[in-house]
């Protein structure tokens, strides 16, 4: 495993970890291929920042940030990943960890320690079209991390990116089911796909989400980003 699993750091976000003041170390390497990452260079890449220069790095931010987003690229296929959230944790910051999912085994492990204080769980699609979008056979783990962050009482959100060639309104709605059917309730957050990034794989312009296709549940609420 990578003796420098962190691509880059961003020192200061308002915008991630919500109500808090956060910064976001991205972990470089993805076991996930989806052609609308917007971080191509994280996922190819290699890591640039050993662990120990961003801890330092937290040292130094004591008292002037509430958490730490751990992002990607995929943060929970490094190895280490369990001892690095507790040393951070151990400094007194929240942890929120973006995640595609694919690894119920060490997501399990930090519930039950009470290592993560907030989860943004991706939610790539069902079944039918998970292969194709993300170029991989986890969609069955996803669905492990879901019910695990449903039995916990950790907060937690699920996301999609949506690319119009990749999924229609007819998805988006079948989804939104699927999570019902699961016993989620909150919101369900849509992200457009931004024509303007540069994406790991060819894609052409996506045509924008028509809210008035979209249909909330009375427990579940389509929000698009
Ligand atoms: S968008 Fe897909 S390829 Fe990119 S980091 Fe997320 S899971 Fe990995």
């Amino acid at each position: 495993m990578l003796s420098k699993p962190i691509s880059d750091i961003t020192p200061f976000t308002l915008l991630d970890y919500p109500g808090k003041s956060a910064c976001i170390f991205w972990y470089a390497g993805c076991n996930m291929r989806c052609s609308y990452c917007y971080n191509p260079e994280i996922v190819l890449g290699k890591g640039r920042v050993l662990f120990s220069e961003a801890i330092s790095f937290l040292d130094t931010r004591r008292g002037l940030l509430d958490a730490v987003v751990l992002s990607g690229g995929e943060c929970l296929i490094h190895k280490n990943i369990q001892e690095q959230i507790k040393a951070i944790k151990k400094m007194g910051y929240l942890i929120k960890i973006d995640t595609n999912g694919s690894n119920p085994g060490i997501l399990s492990q930090l519930l039950e320690e009470g290592l993560i204080d907030y989860v943004a769980l991706d939610f790539k699609a069902l079944d039918d079209k998970y292969e194709m979008i993300t170029k991989s056979d986890l969609f069955s783990p996803f669905e492990q991390s879901l019910q695990l962050l449903l039995n916990s009482k950790v907060t937690f959100e699920v996301r999609t990116t949506c690319h119009s060639d990749l999924l229609a309104s007819s998805d988006l709605n079948k989804m939104i089911h699927y999570l019902d059917s699961k016993g989620y309730e909150g919101n369900f957050y849509i992200q457009g796909f931004r024509n303007d990034k540069e994406t790991l794989g060819k894609l052409s312009s996506s045509q924008a989400i028509n809210p008035s296709e979209l249909f909330s549940l009375p427990n579940i609420q389509f929000v698009i980003r």
